[in-house]
């Protein structure tokens, strides 16, 4: 199996988890991966552990799923899934990466081609009839809520299941790409700790990942020898602690625990609580209660938050665009705009992302669309893959009046979420509203629209061509 033919499958699989109604685009649980990520990439690099071809071919994307369950998972042709569950128990960077550093191990030692091949399921027809079983288990409508990421993940897990050989390797060339890209190699004792714990209390379901990855005693001897478990006496990571707060919330637990959560900062004793404890919980109590509608209780809890952990300047900012989204969600963009001073693209990855998102939505709400295009407008021609800002440079767009703009702009999301279909459809309305305008319309605008039906509908072609062939 080639790259490229691994890439397309890839793409298949991914253009229905971006349907799924699990996966969630969150600026700030997103960069804050990506940045990890982007570490990570740079340390397979660095180490020779990306061919150039692997490099170039591959997506390299980390989709987010919205499931309270322990999983990540790899796919082919370089896309990962990470569960929200996941990033919501990790309480440093380090744990985090190891983790993504050993999915990255899978892809990069090219495992998925080698299972297809070993298991001889390496005919387009099989690899088809794959594809198919998951998408048709994912429009079951009786299975439900399993259907999620987490239920198409499964599927693809029975189909991909790595030997424990692979396993012990992806931990091996893992650990290197973790130390090489400056993280603690204790990462990765400190997550085998917490899947150790989780395997004594009892697999409830909860943790996938510990079924796709058994803690086998030789993974973890291997591990005591390359990473012998020193006491940690190192600070807690605040802004790690708040990612993952925002993703325990975030992860939908039901009422009555965000209810239990909103009021943990009222319970006695808690401002004597340490520094790391009062601000994941502060950070957690703010965001359901806004998630319970209770805003002003949840931007006076915020800005406590934001007093408590001034002193460290990842938390702060994180507290910071938490005080930003619960003003925008107040209705008071301009309070907002005051809290998100533009950062500089570093035009690598999504740094940057989360206050641009934030900003731009601020500047829409508050008669300011114009300048929230113009910073959108750079973003998406360095990142043209980036739904989310395409999505709010339509607002920035349709705020204005704009309305062909708006619509270029809005067929680009489903475009770089593989949704040809749904490009041409919105790409069709753009010529329509072009001709409507007939003398008025903005020709470059609408040569562009052109442009860009012309290649949603190759593309489209080319995918429904590669359907019957597979179901041939
Ligand atoms: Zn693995």
């Amino acid at each position: 199996m080639t790259a490229l033919e691994e890439r397309k499958l890839g793409d298949r699989i991914i253009r229905e988890l971006y349907r799924d109604p699990d996966y969630i685009d969150d600026p700030i649980v997103g960069e804050y991966v990506d940045g990890l990520w982007r570490a990570l990439l740079d340390g397979a690099r660095a180490r020779g552990e990306l061919p150039p071809e692997l490099d170039e071919r591959y997506a390299w994307r980390v989709l987010l799923g919205r499931d309270r369950s322990i999983n990540a998972f790899a796919l082919p042709g370089g896309y990962f899934g990470l569960h929200l569950g996941l990033v919501g128990v990790v309480g440093s960077r380090a744990e985090l990466a190891s983790v993504l550093a050993h999915e990255l191990s899978h892809i990069t030692q090219r495992h998925i081609p080698r299972l297809l091949e070993q298991e001889k399921r390496q005919t387009p027809l099989m690899l088809a009839a794959m594809v198919a079983g998951m998408i048709a288990a994912s429009r079951n409508p009786q299975a439900g809520a399993a259907l999620a990421v987490g239920g198409q993940a499964a599927v693809i897990q029975q189909q991909l299941n790595f030997s424990r050989d692979m396993e012990r390797e992806a931990d091996r060339i893992g650990y290197g790409v973790l130390v090489q890209a400056g993280f603690d190699g204790q990462g990765f004792v400190g997550m085998f700790e917490k899947l150790q714990n989780a395997t004594r209390i009892n697999d409830n379901g909860d943790w996938p990942y510990l079924r796709s990855h058994p803690l086998t005693t030789q993974r973890i001897a291997d591990m005591q020898q390359r990473a012998p478990a020193v006491a940690r006496g190192a600070a807690p990571e605040l802004e790690a602690l708040l990612v993952a707060a925002r993703a325990r919330v975030l992860g939908r637990p039901g009422v009555d625990v965000l209810r239990a959560w909103a009021g943990e900062p009222d319970q006695p004793g808690f401002a004597a609580r340490p520094l790391a404890a009062r601000a994941g919980a502060l950070y957690a109590a703010a965001l359901a209660r806004a998630q319970l509608r209770e805003l002003p209780r949840a931007q006076a809890l915020a800005s406590q938050l934001a007093q408590a952990v001034a002193g460290d300047a990842a938390a702060a900012r994180q507290a910071r665009l938490l005080q930003a989204e619960l003003a925008l969600a107040a209705d008071q963009p301009a309070r907002a705009l005051e809290l998100l001073p533009p950062e500089r693209p570093s035009g690598r990855g999504q740094a940057g992302r989360a206050t641009l998102l934030l900003r731009a939505q601020a500047q829409t709400a508050s008669g300011q669309a114009a300048q929230a295009a113009d910073a959108l407008q750079v973003w998406v021609s360095d990142q043209p893959q980036d739904a989310g800002a395409w999505q709010a440079l339509a607002q920035a767009h349709a705020a204005q009046g704009q309305t062909l703009r708006a619509l270029r702009a809005e067929g680009e999301v489903p475009m770089a979420q593989l949704d040809y279909a749904g490009a041409v459809d919105r790409w069709r309305a753009a010529q329509d509203a072009a001709r409507r305008a007939a003398g008025a319309a903005d020709l470059i605008e609408a040569s562009i629209v052109d442009t860009r039906l012309r290649q949603a509908q190759a593309l489209l072609q080319q995918q429904r061509q590669e359907e019957q062939k597979a179901r041939r």
